[in-house]
């Protein structure tokens, strides 16, 4: 794909709309080039920061009649190079469109601009003593703009779901310039195809996200969290299964693998963690004396499976340094190794222990160590993949693509949570058949003719 570059005359003709602010300064605009994805970086010619719609429908107006590229970035901690400006061209920054338009307590809704911050939300709803669950481990560095876009989820989504299931309705500039509203403002809505749930996940290639109405709850009255060891990870899967099986709600069923156990042990408010196989961390949420009564069966159920140890975080500090110790496993990863790949893939809930097994076959082929964390509740895997040395790039390569082949065959998927961005087009083949990914480039090009929003990413 060929575009324009921003000339002289794109640049003053982009600086003669108003209500955008131009960073063109070399050194600010580094920080634009790169996600929270490792290794990637892609620089754009220039960064516009808008804080309402009339300038994005008229930026986005001037690039089809220019031809250069435009790419929707939130907050930039993306981990798929979904914001990076593959074709350079202009990064469109939502960060500082960034107001909470109104809470609605007796609608239990949220309106809220692209840019606001998770946490943000989070807060402001509590005060009307409402919760709005999706809680992906950024939720204090990204936008509820990005979120929508990439469909975030976390560790709450084994109770409550993923973002898209928060949006009732959107408003979002197309490619050509034009807005639309979809969805609704109310619980329910069959009218017209779902263009809400198209937009969602939607990776910023078929709109610009400017508004959002979302679903909001009852904020849970208390929550409670447990750790459970495991001398291997087969006992600790077989108690997630029976967990749920047995009709407890979880609103946080998390695992380590006992690699991540060595890594991080040492920060767990108690001993013992360091040699164990797996580890579950688990919470409910709701009225204290119910969710006092559930923590204590899921307790059981794990010490009926095999647990060695149930250890319940009696307060806030001791369940807070538990969560820190899940997110502290990337972190000491990256610190530990040159060479570190993170994929998310999602198997069945019954085969997670299997997918785990098979991966030392991976490792010795290829010369790779991987570690494995995340939502065991929802099948989902977080991989980190990792080699000594920057050298063994092209073996981890291959090794990624064998194991999200084997993620496949056993009837999962090779994202969860990130996306595929520019970091896993190459595979997408591997999941999604050529009639598949012919009708999803034919919605692209009816959405974007000139392939200007966000082009290179997904499926351009
Ligand atoms: C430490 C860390 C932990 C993370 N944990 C999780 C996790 O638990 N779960 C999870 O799902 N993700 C997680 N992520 C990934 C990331 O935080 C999410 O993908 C998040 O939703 C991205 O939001 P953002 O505002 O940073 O978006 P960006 O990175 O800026 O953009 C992400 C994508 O959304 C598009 N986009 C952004 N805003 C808009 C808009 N207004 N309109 C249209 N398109 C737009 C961009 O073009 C890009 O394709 C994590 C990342 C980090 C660094």
């Amino acid at each position: 794909m060929s575009y324009t570059p921003i000339t002289a005359d794109i640049r003053n003709r982009i600086a003669t709309i108003p209500g955008l602010r131009l960073i063109d300064d070399p050194q600010k605009i580094e920080d634009y080039a790169k996600d929270g994805t490792p290794d990637l970086f892609h620089r754009p010619e220039l960064v516009c920061e808008a804080t309402e719609v009339l300038p994005i429908r008229a930026l986005l107006r001037l690039a089809n009649e220019c031809r250069f590229p435009v790419t929707p970035r939130g907050l930039g901690t993306g981990l798929a190079g979904g914001s990076l400006p593959v074709f350079g061209g202009v990064v469109l920054s939502l960060a500082r469109m960034n107001r909470i338009l109104a809470i609605e307590p007796r609608n239990m809704i949220a309106v809220v601009e692209p840019g606001v911050l998770n946490l943000d939300l989070k807060n402001a709803a509590r005060e009307h003593g409402l919760y709005y669950p999706p809680d992906p481990a950024s939720l204090d560095t990204c936008s509820i703009g990005g979120n929508a876009a990439t469909n975030a989820g976390g560790p709450a989504c084994v109770k409550y779901g993923t973002t898209r299931d928060y949006i009732l309705g959107l408003e979002a500039v197309l490619p050509n310039g034009e807005l639309i509203a979809t969805g609704v403002r109310t619980r329910k809505g069959v009218v017209g195809y779902d263009m809400t749930r198209l937009l969602v996940g939607s990776e910023g290639t078929l709109g610009v996200i400017t508004k959002l109405i979302l679903r909001l709850i009852p904020h849970p009255a208390a929550v409670t969290t447990m750790v459970a060891l495991f001398p291997k990870l087969d006992p600790a899967m077989e108690a997630v299964t029976t967990i749920l099986m047995r009709g407890h709600c979880p609103s946080a069923l998390e695992f380590l693998d006992y690699r991540c156990l060595e890594l991080v042990g040492d920060l767990l408010p108690f001993q013992g963690a360091k040699g164990t196989g797996a580890m579950l961390l688990v919470e409910a949420d709701g009225e204290p004396e119910r969710i006092q009564r559930e923590i204590e069966a899921m307790g059981e159920v794990c010490l009926e499976g095999g647990a060695s140890d149930v250890l319940m975080a009696p307060d806030e500090a001791r369940r807070t340094r538990m969560w820190d110790v899940r997110k502290a496993v990337s972190l000491r990863v990256e610190e530990r190794y040159p060479l570190d790949v993170f994929e998310d893939v999602v198997v069945p809930l019954g085969r997670i222990a299997e997918l785990v097994a098979c991966l030392p076959e991976y490792e010795k082929a290829c010369g790779m160590t991987i570690y494995c964390f995340g939502h065991a509740g929802d099948g989902n895997i977080h991989l980190n993949i990792t080699a000594d040395s920057r050298e063994a790039a092209p073996r981890v390569e291959e090794g990624v693509r064998e194991i999200l082949k084997r993620v496949l065959v056993m009837g999962g998927t090779m994202s969860g949570e990130h996306g595929v961005g520019i970091a896993k087009q190459r595979f997408l083949p591997l999941e999604l058949s050529p009639e598949s990914i012919r009708l999803q480039r034919a919605i692209k090009l009816l959405f974007d003719p000139n392939l200007i929003l966000n082009p290179g990413k997904v499926f351009t």
